[in-house]
């Protein structure tokens, strides 16, 4: 199959363009490198650096195109939260453009990433896709609003629309913004380096936490699936795990023993988060296969490595 990845060169971008690479697929990548590192794709997928906005160069690259996935974003909460107008413009401007450029060449089928984020507090839990969103940020906001247009647009025009609410995804080359870095990298790093973990809130706090490689095989089904036109999937370990159980198994994983710091819950983060599976397994086989413990593992071994072959 001919498949578009747009964000290409981010951290799920990157992963799924490579594997769809390896599978024999062809494979063209658009990322504007804002954030992306286009030399972790595989010489194989054709990359073109370009903004999701740019019409022109949609048009071009969606030649012939079967199947897109759609994982352009800003992916920031705090950042959200300072540059909503930003937000809006490439998540939600971005998607829409995206629509229409889809319904001009003519493509069937788009894969949306969206995210766990817009469930926000949830008294009832796992998290089923029926539940009414309560999205808590900008970026929230911004994933929401472009699953509705994702699927509006998808019904009006004949697109065939899939929506992939993706919880919090890690794995081996997460990257490390040196503001606001995602939970488990820094963990990890902060652990091996006998640094402090600083923990925001009471650490009871929940979260669902799936491995890389597990949300890349949902993505991959999700293009050639039966009967999940118009639906909304949740893709995530579907285990509830708190930040205090996480740090004592980053603590095993890494063999150090880091200070841990309790702060004043500062993100307005939801108290708990575990994804509801029931229709992921049904509609594309998916079932989770790597544990949070394994994970961490091969994310803590393989991230070595990375840093040991760039000096
Ligand atoms: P990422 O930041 O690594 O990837 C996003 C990519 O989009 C980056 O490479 C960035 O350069 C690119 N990009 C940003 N603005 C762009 C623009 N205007 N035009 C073209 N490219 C642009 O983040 P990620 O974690 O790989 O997330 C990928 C997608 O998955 C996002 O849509 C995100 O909302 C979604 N998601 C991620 C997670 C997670 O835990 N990582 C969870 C839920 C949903």
């Amino acid at each position: 199959m001919q498949f578009l990845v747009t964000g290409a060169a981010g951290f799920l971008g990157s992963a799924l363009a490579n594997r769809l690479a390896r599978e024999g697929h062809n494979v063209r990548g658009l990322d504007d490198l804002s954030t992306g590192d286009p030399s972790v794709l595989s010489p194989s997928v054709n990359f073109t650096r370009g903004d999701i906005n740019d019409r022109p160069k949609l048009w071009t690259l969606l030649q012939g195109v079967d199947c897109v996935y759609h994982l352009a974003a800003r992916v920031l909460v705090p950042e959200s939260v300072l540059y909503p107008r930003e937000y809006d413009k490439v998540n939600v401007g971005g998607t829409v453009a995206l629509m229409e450029a889809m319904h001009d060449v003519g493509v069937r089928r788009v894969v949306f990433i969206s995210s766990g984020a817009i469930y926000g507090e949830q008294s009832e839990q796992p998290l089923r896709e029926k539940a009414t969103p309560q999205p808590r940020s900008p970026y929230a906001v911004s994933k929401l609003a472009a699953e509705y247009y994702v699927r509006t647009i998808g019904r009006l025009w004949g697109i065939e629309t899939v929506c992939l609410r993706v919880f919090n995804a890690y794995g081996p080359g997460q990257p490390l913004p040196p503001v606001h870095p995602p939970v488990i990298p820094n963990f990890l790093r902060q652990a091996a380096l006998e640094g402090t973990l600083v923990v925001h809130g009471d650490g009871y706090q929940t979260r669902d936490y799936v491995y890389l490689d597990d949300v890349v095989n949902a993505m991959c089904g999700a293009a050639t699936a039966p009967g999940v036109n118009d639906l909304v999937i949740n893709v995530g370990s579907g285990v509830e795990t708190s930040v205090r159980e996480l740090i004592r198994l980053v603590r095993e994983v890494t063999g150090g023993n880091p200070e841990v710091v309790y702060n004043p819950r500062n993100d307005g983060g939801p108290a708990r988060m575990c994804a509801d599976l029931t229709l992921a397994k049904e509609k594309l086989g998916y079932s989770p296969a790597v544990s949070l413990e394994v994970g961490l593992r091969n994310t803590f071994e393989m991230d070595a490595k990375l840093r040991k072959l760039k000096g």
